[in-house]
């Protein structure tokens, strides 16, 4: 399957996000799964603690109740007790026990005596006849009292007043039966207990789970049941220190610590909805997904703009590729990273500077193509008039120096046949000139010493410039290897490019100078240098043309420099003008040295490089 079209930078971005992505979940989980482990041990144990704390305190309380009943109990039990004595024993238990309400004396399962504290009731807008009638139909279960046991359970009339019955059952010391002691008691110090804890739901059962003692009194006055589970109802008083359970409570998942209070059967329970037990660690995670987030998205804008400056150099790089092949080499890319882009960026302006390089070198060539063809076809037009004219011309000069013979010295007629001598040998020379630029014979080229033809042309003009105040400078490179060349036309080179330097200097002083020096490893260069006045630019890309000329008629043919081109062209060679302008000017020849190798061409490099 293909992937659809995405800039680098855009998979950049998403390979980033991936990593973070994965790296940042891996941390979230982890550490949310550890502090939700810690917080539920943390949990567990503090429900546990709350649980077995509540259990204590209700059991010492309890136990004090108790050991008061006992100690009435026996005092109340003995016989010989006047019955005013018990009667002020009665009230000094009231008094020392302010959370009594009422007070029974059983025997043997009848009543024989009960107490009660008359204005507690009317505050609570309860009789005295409430606590009995509520005795007739909920009597106590004397079967179930054993001996140095308790009964304990809820015997709340009204919200008002909150009330257990605690019932113990002692063997008489006179050995006459048992006494059972039934008292109500205030739920208020029980109560007072439940409402310790602000985050726990605090609550004292007896051993069916109905409710003894919770902060909402109204469901203690509704003797509300909790659903105590098999586990708790097996906890062992003595030996358990309580569980912890997770339960369904009203639809909501709930963590409840239960504990054996180790009295009457009764169970301290601290509950807390799991939600609340949580919110800590909910509010955490709800925190390290933000945080997560965050990160997320400042990954994928770093990403962005990390990779915008990566991509950046590449997609200049694109764009000049795109002009270089549109033809454009004058290119160049500016990157100044140091790492491969910067090294991609400075081989792309090294092949655009190099490709520059080759587009002047073959226009260069080109417009040469176009001169060669220019300079033969003018070559074989001119061939072909100078043949005609040759034979003609040379029978009008034959018959002007006949004439000129028979013609008195000092007459016009004699002088008009001198005029046609010179100027028909003036033809005469401009047609042979004509006939070598065709070059229609070939040129038979041989192993020359370039130093060798210098000389030899510098002495065949030297008078001649002499004359002229021109004085001829050679500097000649000693030992240069040999050409292949045709002397007689590399002679004739030189000397027209001498006498050319005489005639730009017009009669005044200056100097021609000849150099010969080595070019590179297979040619040799000729430097013809003058003092004259240089070639002005604008003419400088005509004067190889056949038949151009600055000179006054009559003076310049224009094919001195156009038969001096074909004549180093024939050599394989190159003929240019330098003339910087007011430094004179120079005209420059290389030509090829003779070399075994001459025809030796280097094989040509594969089309395709493969880089292993
Ligand atoms: P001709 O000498 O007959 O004019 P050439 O072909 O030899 O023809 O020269 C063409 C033109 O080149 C000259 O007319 C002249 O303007 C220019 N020229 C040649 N050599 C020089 C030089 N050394 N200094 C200045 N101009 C030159």
């Amino acid at each position: 399957m293909r992937l659809p079209f995405l800039p680098i930078r855009i998979k950049i971005m998403v390979s980033v996000l991936f990593v973070v992505t994965a790296v940042v979940s891996v941390i979230t989980f982890t550490m949310a799964n550890l502090f939700h482990e810690d917080k539920r041990a943390y949990i567990n144990d503090l429900a546990s603690i709350v649980t077995l704390n509540t259990a204590q305190e209700c059991h010492a309380l309890l136990v004090g109740y108790r050991e008061r009943l006992q100690a009435y109990a026996r005092i109340i039990d003995r016989q010989e007790l006047p019955q005013e004595e018990k009667a002020a024993l009665l009230k000094g238990l009231f008094e020392d026990f302010p959370a009594l309400v009422a007070v029974s004396q059983y025997k043997d399962g009848l009543e024989v005596a009960t107490a009660v504290d008359e204005r507690a009731l009317a505050e609570a807008g309860l009789a005295k006849e409430a606590i009995e009638e509520q005795r007739r139909g909920d009597p106590l279960p004397f079967d179930r009292i054993q001996a140095g046991d308790v009964f304990v359970e809820n015997s709340t009339l009204t919200p008002k007043l909150p009330t257990l019955t605690l019932a113990i059952r002692d063997v008489s010391a006179s050995g006459a039966g048992s006494t059972t002691i039934s008292a109500i008691v205030r739920l208020d110090d029980l109560l007072a207990i439940t409402r310790r804890s602000g985050v726990f739901d605090i609550s004292v059962t007896d051993s069916s789970g109905q409710l003894l003692a919770h902060p909402e009194v109204g469901r203690v006055a509704g003797k509300e049941t909790i659903a105590l589970r098999p586990e708790v109802v097996a906890l062992d008083a003595r030996h358990s220190a309580g569980i912890t359970l997770e339960y369904l409570r009203n639809g909501a998942r709930t963590i409840g610590g239960f504990a054996p209070v180790g009295f009457g059967g009764l169970f301290a329970v601290a509950e807390i909805p799991k939600a609340a037990a949580y919110l800590a660690s909910r509010d955490l995670l709800n925190r390290l997904l933000l945080v997560a987030l965050g990160l997320l998205l400042a990954s994928a804008v770093a990403g962005l703009v990390w990779s915008r400056r990566i991509t950046r150099p590449m997609e200049i790089l694109s764009r000049a590729t795109g002009e270089v092949a549109k033809g454009r080499f004058d290119i160049q890319v500016q990157v100044k990273s140091q790492d491969e882009i910067g090294t991609l960026a400075s081989s792309f302006n090294h092949m655009a500077s190099e490709l520059k390089d080759r587009e002047s070198a073959l226009h260069e060539a080109q417009a040469q193509l176009v001169q060669s063809e220019k300079l033969a076809a003018v070559g074989q037009l001119g061939a072909g008039i100078a043949h005609e004219v040759k034979n003609p011309l040379a029978g009008i000069l034959g018959c002007a120096q006949l004439s000129l013979r028979d013609a008195p010295q000092g007459t016009l007629l004699a002088k008009n046949l001198q005029l046609i001598e010179k100027e028909t040998k003036r033809c005469k020379m401009i047609i042979e000139n004509l006939l070598k630029f065709a070059r229609q014979e070939k040129t038979i080229l041989e192993p020359t010493d370039i130093n060798r033809v210098v000389e030899d042309a510098i002495a065949i003009v030297l008078h001649q410039l002499e004359l002229n105040q021109v004085k001829v400078l050679k500097d000649l490179a000693p030992g240069l290897p040999q050409i292949r060349g045709n002397a007689n036309q590399l002679q004739q080179v030189f000397m027209n490019l001498m006498i050319n330097a005489q005639h730009a200097m017009e009669g005044g002083a200056g100097t021609v100078t000849l150099s010969t020096l080595p070019s590179g490893q297979d040619r040799v260069e000729v430097r013809v240098t003058d003092t004259g006045p240089g070639i002005p630019e604008e003419i400088q890309k005509r004067i190889f043309e056949p038949f151009f000329t600055t000179k006054p008629t009559g003076k310049g043919t224009g094919l001195g420099l156009s038969v001096s081109y074909g004549i180093v062209k024939d050599h394989g060679g190159e003929i240019r003008s330098e003339s910087p302008p007011g430094k004179g000017a120079t005209f420059v020849i290389t030509l090829p040295v003779l070399t075994d190798a001459v025809n030796h061409q280097a094989p040509d490099l594969p089309a395709v490089i493969n880089l292993t």
